[in-house]
């Protein structure tokens, strides 16, 4: 029978677990959490996603504040207001909402915002920790993947993980993940991308697959080696609803266990933001260091 890897469930539980642990925590510290939340212009995904994020933070006791500027808003003013943002103690981390409109310098602003606020993991110091296997704010979609595997008792040491797609906040990020020689890594990783000759055999090859592409089941149940364990997290909306990367009906019948779309990694993303912004109170609280 195949496992399905519940992601709403699992990030249930997380959440309520950071509740529990904010509630302590500001009652011992006088302040809650705080999370900002930058958001430029009018994209309807970001917008879904913000109100998710700042309804996830009210239910765990997080303070969420969301500055909605209008597109017209300058790449001056928004450095200024990181530069507010992190000097202000009351906020614990910055969040800024990708993608920016066109004429903003997305990396430019992500360069800006204190290492230790960036509960996105976004910021190259943030990544060149993971890349050198430190502690650090790890991006919150691959180390929602991580943490899926994990409570479903999977773990990737000594798998052969294959990764299809490079990007900065998805692909290359979780090859660092998996690769590393900690709790949850350890695995061999093959990343894949558009100049990979031919993917069906390296998917083929993969004991643990993920998927994060952009393209509506792309990943078909022909290309899913028997009881492998399939990642899906592609987020595709199609004219019939919301699909995942991978084809799930045809991955379900050779997967041994397998992410549905949606309830699969999504949940997980808010779920490690919370986590994260909990982590960036403790450092800032001088409760935890690195
Ligand atoms: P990007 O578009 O940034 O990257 C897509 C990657 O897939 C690229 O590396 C690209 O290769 C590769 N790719 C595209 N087509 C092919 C192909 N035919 N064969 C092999 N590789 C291919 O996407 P993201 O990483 O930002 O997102 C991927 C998916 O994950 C999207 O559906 C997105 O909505 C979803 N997502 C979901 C999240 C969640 O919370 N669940 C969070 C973030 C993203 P190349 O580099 O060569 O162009």
């Amino acid at each position: 029978m195949t496992t399905i890897l519940d992601g709403k469930k699992t990030s249930a539980t997380i959440r309520a677990e950071v509740a529990a642990e904010v509630a302590e925590l500001t009652a011992q510290q006088g302040r809650a959490p705080g999370l900002t939340v930058i958001l430029v212009g009018e994209d309807p995904g970001s917008q879904v996603y913000v109100r998710n994020k700042e309804r996830a933070c009210a239910e765990a006791g997080i303070v969420s504040v969301a500055h909605r500027l209008p597109a017209s808003t300058t790449q001056a003013e928004l450095e200024a207001l990181v530069d507010a943002l992190n000097a202000d103690d009351s906020v614990d981390g910055i969040l800024l909402q990708l993608p920016l409109p066109q004429g903003l310098d997305s990396q430019k602003l992500l360069d800006r915002i204190d290492p230790d606020k960036d509960v996105d993991g976004f910021h190259p110091v943030s990544v060149g920790r993971l890349a050198l296997g430190l502690p650090g704010f790890r991006s919150c979609t691959p180390a929602g993947v991580i943490e899926l595997l994990d409570r479903h008792g999977i773990d990737p040491s000594g798998k052969r993980a294959v990764i299809v797609g490079r990007s900065n906040i998805v692909g290359k990020p979780l090859a660092l993940l998996l690769m590393q020689g900690w709790k949850g890594g350890n695995a061999t990783v093959t990343v894949c991308h558009t100049r990979t000759p031919d993917l069906k055999k390296e998917c083929l090859d993969a004991d643990i697959l993920v998927a994060a592409v952009g393209r509506p089941r792309m990943i078909s149940g022909d290309m899913v080696r028997e009881g492998a364990v399939v990642v899906d997290v592609g987020i595709n909306r199609t004219e019939e609803g919301l699909c995942g990367d991978v084809d799930f009906e045809s991955a379900k019948e050779k997967a041994a266990a397998i992410t549905p779309v949606p309830g699969g990694v999504g949940p997980m993303t808010i779920a490690m933001l919370l986590k994260n912004t909990l982590r960036a109170y403790k450092l800032h609280q001088g409760l935890e260091a690195w």
